[in-house]
């Protein structure tokens, strides 16, 4: 819970109100398109957050915990959160994941903030915030530095740039072109602007300090020539703001009070401060300006948690596709039948710190079994089927023909939830792995001469089987008790000690079921190599006879609980034309760690 008290960055944020921080916040000089950037009229006493993909590849699990984190910190403090696609990279960006990771956030259960309508003025709606909006504020930005004396043009190659910037332990040396004039390298800067000069040729640098302990201080990049064309901005540009620039501008622009970062952004922050304080001394920014805040990124055991090398399974086809069940994306853990709730309640659970630590798979896998089991309802499913043959069936019941009626809550939990209705007939399918010749010790299901119910049904004894040629089981036969029906007066006389799911033949419906491993082998794959470490077994696919009611299960509908089995959603892509196909999402209890 972002509002418990173990969360530090509740008592940041309630410090920050306490004092008025923000709420003082004064423009510095004119505010000119800074303030037109940020939509309106915003209340500067609002707490803001923002979540900020790079729009190169589709969201993960990961971010479901930055999404979660940034937009209930906004709702408890009554604040809004800013999506903002931070599109500053021309190269790897897509409209397609810009549209995933709408989708994702969306279906994780978070609107982007209202803001000023650009075509109605004066009407609200939700707004998405893309970064190169800002890129002819971020251009002002770099002239200004320049003029300032706060930033040159670099024409070393990047092997002699590479050589001063000395390392931890030795202080970098100076540019020959760190003396440059600010005339001369505005001339230059708007050279690079113009296409004067080849992709490489050149970069901006900001003034800083070349000897300074934290190397992100050593006159770091702002500015580089790539002629690619954006998706946003076409080809309007041939200079692209660096991340590390551009990001602080961002936050600015759009007023964020408090920016939440991962850990690895730590030796950034004295960057992003120097950056802002310069940019609102020459009032091109608010001040006080947004404060970058770090905490400890999630990960998850046996599972992948950085696009690039999400992406690498994608294009090489290891999976089948972003949204391939066994991604661990938001599309692809919507697919195999996480909720939004379950996602939602893992990020509490996980907390919030500042020290990192993988979280294990089998508590995601926990919060999904906590939030279904109340809701979720129940179906029986014969995974691995075998005919069991009910051979007094005619005796009892007048003919082969006929057929019973039986009803099991839709789920215990839930008394209001109503019954389910299926069949018993002669014929039924069971689980193979319910039927032994010989019981083995702690087995005490089907093996001849004893007693089970069909789970809803009838006690039965078990008689025999019969096996093909090869040895396979191809059926089992039983003789059912009288008076023996679930929820008749006294069913329950004969003990026993099995207690089996099954589905008639005659109201079975065909269905195919797709069983899911961990998608690594490894706890923390990708510290060797990633390929290596990929499960072979990932994904079973078996063909399985489901009971009646799971005929009207609906694509993007509640998941199943199987009897047995685990939770089952059906496949939002493979199932069509009547076809059901069901993915797992996770078992009964925590039995994939094998
Ligand atoms: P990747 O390394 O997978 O590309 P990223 O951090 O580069 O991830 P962004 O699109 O820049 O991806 O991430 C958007 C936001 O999500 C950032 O604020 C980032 O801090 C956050 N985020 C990404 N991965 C995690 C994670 N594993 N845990 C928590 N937050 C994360
Ligand atoms: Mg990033
Ligand atoms: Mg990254």
């Amino acid at each position: 819970d972002p509002t418990k008290p173990s969360n530090f960055l509740r008592n940041v944020i309630e410090n920050d109100l306490e004092l008025g921080v923000y709420a003082a916040r004064k423009w510095g000089g004119s505010p000119g398109d800074a303030q037109h950037h940020a939509q309106g009229m915003l209340d500067p006493a609002k707490v803001r957050t923002r979540f900020p993909p790079e729009p190169n590849g589709y969201l993960h699990i990961g971010h479901a915990k930055s999404i979660w984190l940034n937009f209930e910190l906004a709702k408890k403090y009554c604040g809004v959160c800013h999506l903002r696609f931070d599109d500053t990279n021309p190269e790897k960006e897509e409209q397609e994941y810009v549209d995933s990771i709408r989708d994702a956030v969306k279906w994780l259960g978070y609107e982007t903030c209202l803001a000023d309508s650009p075509v109605a003025p004066g009407t609200l709606q939700p707004h998405e915030y893309f970064a190169s909006d800002y890129f002819d504020f971020m251009y002002r930005a770099a002239e200004y530095l320049i003029i300032a004396g706060l930033a040159y043009v670099e024409e070393q190659t990047p092997e002699q740039m590479r050589a001063a910037r000395g390392d931890f332990n030795t202080p970098g040396t100076d540019s020959p072109f760190r003396t440059r004039s600010p005339d001369e390298n505005l001339a230059r800067f708007r050279q690079m602007r113009d296409g004067e000069l080849v992709d490489g040729a050149a970069i901006l640098r900001a003034k800083i300090d070349m000897a300074n302990p934290n190397i992100n201080l050593r006159d770091p990049a702002l500015y580089r020539i790539r002629r690619a064309t954006h998706h946003n901005t076409g080809d309007k540009w041939c200079i692209y703001p660096m991340y590390t620039f551009a990001h602080p501008i961002e936050d600015a622009l759009e007023q964020i009070t408090h920016s939440i970062a991962t850990l690895e952004f730590e030796d950034q922050r004295p960057f992003y401060d120097w950056l802002l304080y310069r940019l609102a001394e020459g009032g091109l920014i608010a001040s006080p300006h947004p404060r970058q805040y770090e905490f400890a990124r999630l990960n998850v055991t046996h599972m992948v948690t950085s696009k690039r090398k999400l992406r690498q399974l994608v294009e090489d086809g290891h999976v089948d596709g972003w949204d391939d069940p066994r991604m661990p994306t938001l599309a692809g853990l919507r697919r195999r039948g996480y909720t939004p709730e379950a996602l939602r309640l893992f990020c509490e659970r996980s907390g919030v710190t500042k020290s990192g630590g993988w979280i294990d798979y089998a508590s995601l896998e926990a919060t999904l079994r906590d939030t279904l089991d109340p809701i979720a309802p129940r179906a029986m499913a014969v995974l691995d089927p075998v005919k069991l043959v009910i051979t007094n069936w005619a005796e009892l019941m007048g003919s082969d023909a006929s057929l019973d009626d039986c009803t099991a809550p839709v789920n215990p939990r839930d008394p209001e939830g109503g019954m389910r209705r299926f069949k018993i007939g002669r014929e039924v399918w069971i689980e193979r792995t319910d039927y032994e010749d010989v019981q083995p010790k702690g087995f005490f299901r089907l093996f001849p001469g004893n007693k089970v119910r069909l789970k809803y049904g009838h006690t039965i004894v078990c008689t025999g089987a019969t096996r093909d040629a090869d040895g396979k089981l191809v059926e089992v036969q039983a003789t059912l008790m009288p008076d023996t029906k679930s929820g008749t007066p006294g069913a329950d006389a004969v003990k026993v000690k099995g207690n089996i799911t099954w589905v008639a033949v005659a109201d079975a419906v065909p269905v195919e079921v797709r069983l899911y491993e961990r998608l690594f082998t490894t706890e923390q794959p990708g510290s060797g190599e990633l390929l290596d470490e990929l499960n072979k077994a990932s994904l079973v696919t078996c063909s399985a006879f489901a009971e009646p009611s799971l005929a009207l299960a609906k694509v993007g509908g509640a998941g199943f609980q199987f009897e047995r089995h685990g939770y089952f959603v059906l496949d939002a892509k493979a199932s069509h034309d009547g076809k059901l196909v069901f993915n797992r999402a996770a078992g009964m209890r925590d039995s994939q760690g094998k």
